[in-house]
């Protein structure tokens, strides 16, 4: 089994509470020691390939974009949904 068969089936819970923390997956250090590339947009999703300094582990995080913020000369901002 590789090490990130046992980081999954291991202990979901706590992967969960890391990834939510911004920490690296695989050791759990802080987001100070995380790498972040620039993101790929491919329509509405976006994949960033981030690393950490610590342990080395590599991972990729996927966003779906779903609103825009426009901001008016008093800097309030209107957010316009998307399906
Ligand atoms: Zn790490």
């Amino acid at each position: 089994m590789t090490e990130i068969s046992k980081l999954i089936h291991g202990n979901m819970s706590k992967l969960h509470e890391r990834i939510k923390a911004e920490q690296c997956p695989f050791c759990g250090a802080e987001k100070n020691v995380i790498i972040y590339d620039s993101p790929e947009i491919d329509g509405v999703d976006a994949l960033q390939a981030c690393s950490c300094i610590d342990c080395e582990g590599e991972w990729t995080e996927a966003y779906r974009f779903h609103r825009v913020l426009l901001s008016d000369e008093t800097g309030k901002f209107h957010v316009i949904l998307m399906d």
